[in-house]
């Protein structure tokens, strides 16, 4: 028999069907609540809620064991949230506070409409997650010069829209026919479709959210309750490089925020991706950020960064990676003795 990694151990338990993923579990905790309400008035309800969650998720032993509301629940006052946050959009940190139910659109180029463009068995993730059924939203809230994906990430309006139901039918199609987590992929800016489509399905499935991590602390609350795994990628060591290739300002201060978060409300799985000629000033960083404050993560060095897109115009990183680049890596990660680390 395999024996289990120390790491991700509630995740399999959910994939088992053991236990409840934290969406259904935020589906049995009963809230009273007006939608129109002032949303400070909605945030200090989600606040007490929540207190009852944490009991919940602690004192649950299996999915039978859970019993839904008859009234509105936590999840549907997350999904309350997160339309009126849309409406101010600040899903994430770039807060561009406009309307996108008005068709406004901020830094992402994404209306309330969320599209994706494909949805399949994925057999390309780390393995723990694999087969992985992954669902590629279009759009992003970030603009990586080398981006592998820029024909999605940079068309919004590309894709099939999304309809809750229809996609909570999906997942569960895709469950039953051996998928092991569902995977959000670039859901930031499509937070308040992903609560609706949560919503609608009765199937216990692990929730993997595979982001940036660049959200904001309002995304950050409702995603507690929701979220099973935080596949987030760590991408730079220092804002300068994160305004180069990405354009995203105060990324340190959001992304540390974000992992520190998400290591107190579910599990995570860090990527990092090394880019060429930045070991000293993104890997090492980020790996000595990742010991000192949340150790006990599955971290992921990932060496298959190709220079895509607008790469050619930025030297120092179009080119692919040097073997002894690839070996410092490995070197930083072993002496800074993070444990798990499958290399
Ligand atoms: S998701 Fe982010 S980038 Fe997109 S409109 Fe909202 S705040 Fe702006």
């Amino acid at each position: 028999m395999i024996s289990r990694p120390l790491y991700l151990q509630r995740y399999y338990r959910v994939m088992g069907d053991e236990l409840p993923a934290q969406f259904l579990v935020s589906r049995s905790v009963g809230v009273c609540f007006d939608k129109e309400a002032p949303l400070d008035e909605l945030w200090g309800i989600h606040e007490d809620a929540m207190e009852r969650f944490r009991d919940k998720l602690g004192n649950t032993g299996s999915v039978d064991e859970l019993t839904f509301c008859d009234g509105t629940s936590l999840l549907d006052l997350k999904v309350a949230i997160a339309d009126r946050i849309l409406t101010e959009c600040h899903f994430c940190e770039r807060r561009c506070g406009i309307n996108r139910r008005k068709k406004e659109t901020g830094y992402c180029g994404i209306e309330a409409i969320s599209r994706y463009s494909a949805e399949f068995m994925h057999h390309g993730e780390e393995p723990e997650l694999v087969p992985s059924h992954t669902i590629f939203f279009t759009g992003c809230n970030f603009s990586c010069v080398y981006c592998q994906n820029w024909e999605i990430s940079t068309s919004p309006g590309m894709g099939h829209p999304v309809l809750p139901g229809e996609l909570a039918r999906t997942i569960t199609l895709r469950r039953a026919y051996g998928s092991r987590n569902v995977n959000f992929v670039t859901p930031t800016p499509h937070t308040h479709v992903i609560l609706k489509v949560l919503n609608a399905l009765n199937k216990n499935v692990p929730v993997v959210w595979n982001s940036n991590m660049y959200y904001s602390q309002e995304v950050a609350r409702l995603l507690e309750g929701i979220v099973d795994v935080y596949l987030g990628d760590f991408r730079y060591g220092n804002d300068e490089c994160a305004m180069r290739y990405s354009n995203a300002p105060d990324y340190m201060k959001t992304v540390t925020r974000n992992f520190r978060t998400a290591y107190e409300s579910g599990e995570i799985l860090l990527r990092h991706l090394v880019l060429p000629n930045h070991i000293e000033c993104c890997t090492r960083p980020i790996v000595l950020w990742t010991k000192e404050n949340i150790p006990k993560v599955r971290f992921n060095l990932m060496f298959q960064y190709a220079p895509h897109y607008r790469a050619f115009e930025f030297t120092e990183i179009n080119r692919r990676l040097t073997q002894d680049e690839c070996q410092k890596a490995i070197a930083i990660v072993k002496e800074a003795g993070l444990p798990d680390v499958l290399l």
